[in-house]
């Protein structure tokens, strides 16, 4: 399934994605049934919103081996691990906004994976079962402050710096998805899942030896090599195979 969030006429709801039709859909995250006597909507009608609503957002610095190397860093032996707070979200097509307070702003096109089950001391074994699904996120980077900075809060923690979405994508192996990242049409970042150090269900065995993981929380696994800056104007998307394209653009804070 492909499980999106969307407004239409100022009611905000979970829907199911079939080709280009909304089926709204009831209840809550995890419990999620086909709201009764609804008809679909037009996928053009609705404004797509990010697909889930994090109590955090937990980001993994360093797991792809070219991404580390760029960086000049050595390939960590245990996952380095980061929050981006909640507020930093925006939804597919929403725009980024390029702090005064920084002069270099990167994108980081990583797979997200999303609970959908509560989650605290759970095997990598056991994984599976609390994921709910898999989406697209930019973890928007202010390089220089993350530079400056002794750790990432400010740098990763501006408000539009976590863009998500489109749609989660449920019942897929994320084991080796082709991950491309564009800048103007442009490819930047090229390569598969199968690249990553720790992959997703390690990540979420990790984590939740350390904290519980709520239905809709957020793990951003980290970003192959490419990363680079964004100027205002510029037009950035990130596209998982058999996932979906994530779309955001950057405008000048007013
Ligand atoms: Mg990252």
């Amino acid at each position: 399934m492909k499980l999106i969030r969307y407004s239409f006429a100022g009611v905000e709801k979970f829907g199911a994605l079939e080709g280009d039709e909304v089926w709204p859909l009831a209840g809550e995250l995890g419990r999620l049934e086909a709201e009764r006597g609804a008809r679909p909507l037009g996928l053009s009608k609705v404004r797509l919103l990010a697909p889930v609503i994090p109590t955090k957002i937990v980001a993994v610095g360093l797991n792809y081996r070219d991404h580390a190397k760029e960086m000049g860093k050595e390939l960590p032996a245990e996952p380095l691990l980061f929050l981006k707070p909640p507020s930093a979200l925006i939804g597919p097509g929403d725009q980024i906004i390029y702090p005064p307070q920084t002069s270099r702003l990167d994108y980081e096109g990583e797979l997200a994976v999303v609970i959908g089950r509560l989650a605290r001391k759970v095997s990598p074994a056991q994984a599976r079962q609390h994921i709910l699904g898999f989406t697209c996120i930019i973890d928007v980077t202010a390089r220089d402050l993350q530079t400056r900075d002794v750790q990432y809060t400010r740098a990763k923690g501006f408000d539009t710096f976590a863009p998500l979405g489109p749609a989660v994508v449920t019942d897929i192996d994320p084991a080796d998805l082709k991950l491309e990242t564009r800048l103007n049409g442009e490819v930047r970042q090229h390569s598969r899942t199968s690249q990553l150090i720790f992959d997703c269900d390690h990540l979420l065995s990790y984590i939740s030896h350390v904290m519980t993981l709520m239905p809709g929380d957020v793990i951003s696994t980290g970003t192959p090599s490419g990363v680079g800056p964004m100027r205002v104007g510029d037009a950035v998307e990130v596209e998982i195979e058999r996932i979906g394209c994530l779309r955001s653009s950057v405008i000048a804070a007013s």
